[in-house]
């Protein structure tokens, strides 16, 4: 019998399993993979803090960022130069596998190549190598992705409120600078979105964007690799994003966390500061409801508390963003580039919580009243 099982060895799962092993959780992950962090379908841009909270090593690390180039739809461009390290640009495979074996340091079990199919009450079924196999456990952690509507359906827990279309190919494109990402936006490229080049060294590129569907996804991605004069770029990789975050994530003694949960960002897409934050938080209350009998739901009051009125404004960012004209969009990037606005973006801007900077232009944009009418009605 185990005190945890976690469902999933991606980076919210190992984070998940190896805090709950040094809660001193008697802890097993299991991952259907054979191959932890394959396929790579993440950019794998994360900021500074998360390197730092998580305790990453150089061995993940391909690049340094210290700022953005943005391009409006008629090609305007504003630079963001933060002159100190903002970000890395990690290999995801790596990076994965690192956060795996940490967790095995910390004496959890692994578990590949097993498919976790049902949880009742605390027995899971799981499935290896075409056998089904039956294993027990106080609680359980999905952090399982964004593969909950057809495979991980068992936890019975609601869905994100969107899907977001990904694709991405790490292409031969030098940026002007290797460590400013440049950022695409329009109805070129995207809907609702935007479109990205991340400089990985000095020649190459991952570059990719999001949509509402897979269609506009495939049609953005050929107007964007056109438009960099691309010519020498990998299949695109396609993947989901899940944002607005699930609306129930503890189930009597399931929690979820990570894609699981929709606990992205809806500004940027970003998924691993906000998901393994909230992993943390899973096993620390599994820890109190296995010492002390505390409630398994103060997981949900505590992340919510963290991180819930940042992910609510981000989603309400995001539903303005689709529903701007190219028009609308040039406009704000006038207003944008204004000298004392850059300097704002400059101070104010941190990719891990986007609202502070969202806040701050509420007053000075056109529709500030109603930015700020929806922000206070988060509050
Ligand atoms: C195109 C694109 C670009 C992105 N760029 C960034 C970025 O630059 N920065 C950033 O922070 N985020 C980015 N993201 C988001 C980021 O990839 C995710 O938020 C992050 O991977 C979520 O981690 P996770 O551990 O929740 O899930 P995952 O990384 O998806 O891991 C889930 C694991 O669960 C396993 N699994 C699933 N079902 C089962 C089951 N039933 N039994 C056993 N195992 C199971 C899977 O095999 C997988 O290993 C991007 C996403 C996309 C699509």
């Amino acid at each position: 019998m185990y005190n945890v099982i976690v469902i999933g060895a991606g980076p919210c799962g190992s984070v998940a399993a190896k805090e709950s092993a040094i809660c001193k959780l008697n802890t097993l992950l299991v991952d259907r993979k054979k191959h932890i962090g394959r396929p790579v379908h993440c950019t794998g841009l994360i900021s500074k803090r998360t390197v730092e909270t998580l305790k990453i090593s150089q061995n993940s690390i391909l690049n340094e960022i210290k700022g953005a180039y943005i391009y409006s739809p008629n090609n305007k461009r504003i630079t963001i130069n933060a002159e100190e390290i903002k970000a890395y640009v990690v290999d995801r495979e790596t990076f994965d596998k690192e956060l795996l074996q940490e967790a095995k340091k910390k004496g959890v079990e692994i578990q590949l190549e097993t498919e976790a199919t049902n949880i009742t009450g605390n027995t899971i079924t799981v499935k290896r190598k075409g056998k089904e196999i039956k294993l027990k456990s106080d609680v359980f952690i999905g952090a399982y992705g964004a593969r909950y509507s057809k495979n991980n359906s068992f936890t019975k827990l609601p869905p994100p409120k969107k899907i977001l279309y990904g694709l991405q190919t790490i292409a031969h494109h030098s940026s002007i600078d290797r460590n400013f990402v440049e950022l695409f936006f329009g109805s070129d490229y995207s809907d609702c979105f935007f479109g990205w080049a991340v400089p990985m060294d000095k020649k190459n590129a991952k570059i990719g964007l999001a949509c509402s569907n897979a269609i506009l996804a495939k049609k953005g991605i050929r107007n964007l690799l056109q438009q960099l004069k691309c010519n020498s770029y990998e299949n695109p990789i396609a993947g989901i994003i899940p944002i607005g975050a699930v609306s129930t994530t503890v189930k009597d003694n399931i929690l979820v966390c990570g894609d699981a949960a929709a606990q992205a960002k809806p500004t940027s897409g970003g998924g691993i500061y906000t998901g393994t934050l909230c992993a943390k938080i899973a096993a620390k209350t599994i820890a109190g409801y296995i010492e002390s009998k505390n409630s398994l739901t103060e997981y949900e009051q505590s992340w919510r508390k963290k991180i819930g009125k940042e992910l609510k404004a981000g989603m309400l960012a995001h539903q303005i963003l689709t529903r701007l004209s190219d028009n609308q969009l040039n406009q704000i990037f006038g207003v944008l580039s204004k000298p004392g606005n850059i300097t704002a973006i400059k101070k104010i801007g941190d990719i891990d919580y986007p609202s502070l900077l969202i806040k701050n232009f509420a007053s000075t944009l056109k529709w500030g009243k109603i930015i700020r009418f929806f922000l206070a009605s988060l509050s």
